[in-house]
């Protein structure tokens, strides 16, 4: 029997522009993304088998275990693509908040790919494995990549660029549900006002300036989140209240993060975000 544990990290999207929608009903992005210490933790064991079976296990009640997550879809595409056999079996550690704009499902789904290869001994690249993981979602390459990037295309174009300079990040989770599917058809990509200077936050990015990338952080998809869910508008506001350098939602929401230079500024920020909206997913996180 063999095992391995390995973390897979939230990300949240810096940037987050929408430039057309394509045929295929995909967006084309063009985003920057960041790695958080915020995490799940994934344990694997392998036992050897005839056949490859699969069987997941979760704390969170809510998390489906069956061939509907993620992780069961990459371990049984990497099966199917390699020929493997074994009963592998996960154990799941929520701690990313689910249904909130931060790959959560994605970056367990990259950290089983990564853990595949590894239990399995494969020849295998990143590239590789990114190019299976597309199929599985538009995340996943860079969840597997998981360095800050620009992320274009369906997401599946990755660059890296420098990293985000250290700072605090606080993440607060509404407790709506905003269905990603639905932002996207309620965004109009071609009738867009304003987009957000990309090219100048990754300058900024490589400069190591921080209120350079603040300055530059805005995610298109509030235009039709904020309408219909005030409390994001209200989220961000509080934390820019509380001394953060600015504060946007994640990928498709609800989740609202904010940068924070000192940590007991970014610490008393959750408190009150906390307080006032009554969150618990609520947490002061660094880029990793
Ligand atoms: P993204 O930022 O990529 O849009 P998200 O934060 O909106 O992701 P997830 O947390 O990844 O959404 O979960 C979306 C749905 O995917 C959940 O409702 C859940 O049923 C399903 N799911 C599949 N695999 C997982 C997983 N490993 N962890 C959490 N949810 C999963």
């Amino acid at each position: 029997m063999k095992t391995l544990t390995r973390n897979a990290y939230a990300k949240v999207n810096l940037a987050l522009d929408v430039l057309r929608r394509r045929e295929d009903g995909y967006h084309d992005v063009c985003m920057i993304m960041q790695n958080l210490s915020l995490y799940d933790t994934l344990t694997f064991t392998v036992e050897e088998a005839d056949t490859l079976t699969i069987t997941l296990a979760c704390d969170k009640a809510f998390v489906p275990c069956d061939a509907r997550n993620l992780i069961y879809k990459a371990i049984a595409l990497m099966g199917e693509t390699y020929h493997l056999t074994g009963h592998v079996h996960v154990e799941l550690v929520k701690r990313i908040p689910v249904e909130a704009g931060m790959a959560g499902g994605s970056t367990d789904c990259a950290a089983a790919f990564h853990a595949m290869r590894e239990l399995y001994g494969l020849d295998v690249s990143d590239q590789e494995l990114m190019k299976l993981g597309v199929k599985l979602g538009a995340d996943v390459p860079y969840c597997i990549m998981a360095k800050t990037a620009l992320s274009e295309g369906i997401g599946e174009v990755l660059t890296e660029v420098a990293p985000l300079p250290d700072c605090f990040v606080v993440v607060a989770k509404p407790t709506i549900s905003v269905s990603t599917k639905m932002v996207y058809e309620n965004l109009h990509a071609n009738e867009l006002q304003h987009h957000p200077d990309v090219a100048g936050m990754v300058d900024a990015l490589k400069q190591g300036d921080l209120s350079g990338v603040a300055s530059r952080m805005e995610n298109v998809l509030e235009t039709v989140t904020t309408k219909l869910y005030p409390q994001i508008e209200e989220i961000k506001q509080t934390m820019k209240e509380s001394g953060a350098e600015n504060a946007i939602m994640s990928g498709s929401g609800p989740t609202v993060f904010g940068l924070y230079t000192e940590k007991a500024t970014a610490e008393q920020a959750a408190e009150k975000i906390r307080q006032q909206y009554g969150l618990s997913e609520v947490y002061v996180t660094q880029p990793c």
